[in-house]
């Protein structure tokens, strides 16, 4: 007998009934934005990474965005940042018409390499944007360290990392960047449907991020144009500054509420697939796992994502990988090449001349790197479908 194709799919969220609880309580309240739910969320996330503020946003593009145009960087400058990355990282610098200044990462965590950042420093340099990729987080006390020695700014991109810890301190912790972004897509570990939250210690930054996501108001969230006329509604025509309309609802910030709440127990669910993907796939030739630095005192992981034919020739490589990421498709396992260099985009070659070469570590990744299905949902029999499944491929391919 045959075995029944399993429907496995490459992320799904872990959505139970305390999701369902609050979103139905929000439905009720008819209250639906500027409520009290997402100034709950913000709370949340905020104490969680043992920050001051917290500012929800309707995605981690916009909070990123919110941050570069907050912190002042625009035309002229230049933001020294990672080409393995979601496209997100790098265009929140386009947006505001400053230049992203690229810097090669680490083979082992495929993170901003540290050791490259000096060199790329210009006069025009005014910050440094570090990515946490894949739920490992960058090298932040060494960045941080850079950052203040040439007194620049540091955005964390955390979209991918909520719930890590370096050496015991959260990521988007007050002890590394000035502030940070998590994001709250249904792939990460922690959903919103659309959504993502801003985090700093600086009351008057936090203040202008709240104004930026809210059109430009100088008003709290609390006077919006469902409060009462007692409330001062007059405030909410008052227009202090060019803003966005970049507010998260009260639906999606229940989701968060209910996801944040259950934040451990998504982790943990995650760090056991990761080890039953590790325990059937270590070994298997051609196949290089991924690697958690030891200064990471807990690891979030957002995607389990492995290299195939590391050491097989450069010019070999691609063709290798989609060979293999073809036969698991077949299989029936979906899989992603994550991350394609951001400098190697359509676009940002046209726009910035980029041919290839430039930054052989993160062009090497973005060569052999396939993402499985990764989520906490995942069982073991799931788990060996897809390891028999890649070893299978790279058997017949490598
Ligand atoms: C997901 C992600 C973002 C953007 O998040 P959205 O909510 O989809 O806008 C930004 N940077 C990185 C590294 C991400 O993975």
């Amino acid at each position: 007998m045959t075995r029944a194709r399993r429907q496995i799919t490459l992320s799904a969220p872990d959505i139970g009934p305390l999701e369902r609880e609050l979103v139905l309580e929000v439905l009720g309240s008819k209250r639906l934005a500027l409520g009290p739910v997402a100034e709950e969320f913000e709370q949340l996330v905020a104490r969680r990474t043992g920050r001051r503020h917290g500012i929800a946003v309707s995605s981690g593009t916009a909070g990123l965005h919110i941050l570069v145009h907050a912190f002042g960087i625009g035309a002229g400058h230049e933001v020294v940042t990672t080409p393995f990355s979601f496209i997100a990282s790098s265009n929140a610098i386009l947006f505001e018409n400053a230049r992203p200044k690229f810097v090669d990462v680490e083979e082992r965590t495929g993170n901003l390499d540290p050791a490259g950042i000096e060199a790329a420093l210009t006069p025009r340099t005014r910050a440094i944007l570090a990515v946490d990729v894949f739920g490992h987080p960058a090298r932040l006390e060494e960045i941080a360290a850079i950052g203040r020695e040439h007194q620049l700014t540091l955005i964390e991109d955390a979209c991918e990392a909520i719930g890590a810890e370096l050496n015991g301190v959260p990521v988007g912790n007050g002890r590394f960047a000035d502030a940070a972004v998590f994001a709250f897509y249904p792939n990460k570990q922690v959903t919103t449907g659309e959504g993502g939250l801003i985090v700093t210690d600086d009351g008057d930054l936090a203040d202008l991020c709240r104004s930026l996501r809210n059109q430009g108001r100088a008003t709290t969230p609390s006077r919006g144009p469902q409060a009462t006329p007692s409330d001062g509604g007059d405030a909410w025509l008052d227009h202090v500054r060019l803003g966005f309309n970049y507010r998260m609802d009260e639906l999606s910030a229940a989701l968060g509420v209910a996801q944040t709440r259950r934040l451990d127990e998504l982790l943990e669910r995650r760090a056991a697939v990761a080890d039953g993907y590790r325990a059937r796939l270590d070994g298997v030739e051609h196949v290089r796992l991924p690697t958690v630095d030891p200064a990471v005192s807990r690891m979030s992981w957002f995607v389990f994502v492995v290299q195939v034919g590391w050491n097989h020739p450069a010019g070999e490589q691609a063709g290798l990988r989609g060979r293999v990421m073809r036969r698991l498709e077949d299989a029936g396992v979906p899989c992603r090449p994550y991350f394609q260099p951001i400098h190697l985009q359509p676009f940002y070659r046209e726009r910035f001349g980029f041919v290839g070469g430039e930054f052989p570590v993160a062009e090497r990744l973005g060569r052999t790197s396939i993402a499985l299905p990764f989520h906490g949902l995942l069982d073991g029999d799931d788990m060996d479908y897809v390891a028999d499944a890649l070893r299978r491929a790279v058997g017949r391919e490598a």
